[in-house]
């Protein structure tokens, strides 16, 4: 049997590391339910086009990386609302257990090794 309870935490903790690394980059917007990456401080006085070329580099950087973070948030929120589930642990492909291992390193996996997403 796998154990719910410590797979729960272990997401739950991913969660709250992702959110926290979200709202250090930027923020959610109420209306569109969308993370987006925060610009730089607007009180920074701009001294230079390389100072300006930098904190773009740094907003396009906070936007990548909140691309990235955000589809991972998504599969942790949905990990936990299914961990109740009968399917859960079941590999979305051929309906078999997901391996052990790759659960408890992974809880938020949907397939078994065989049919691990690219
Ligand atoms: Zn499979």
């Amino acid at each position: 049997m796998l154990d719910k309870k410590k797979i729960k935490e272990k997401l739950e903790q991913e969660r709250d590391v992702l959110l926290e690394e979200l709202r250090d980059m930027g923020n959610l917007n109420p209306s569109t339910g969308e993370w987006e990456a925060t610009p730089e401080e607007q009180d920074v006085p701009e001294t230079d086009q390389n100072d300006m070329a930098d904190r773009f580099e740094n907003f396009e950087a906070r936007s990548s990386m909140m691309k990235a973070l955000v589809p991972r948030l998504a599969d942790v929120l949905r990990a936990l609302k299914d961990l109740n589930r009968e399917s859960f642990g079941r590999c979305m492909v051929c309906k078999k257990d997901i391996e052990r291992a790759r659960l408890e390193a992974n809880p938020a996996a949907r397939t078994c090794k065989e049919h691990m997403e690219a």
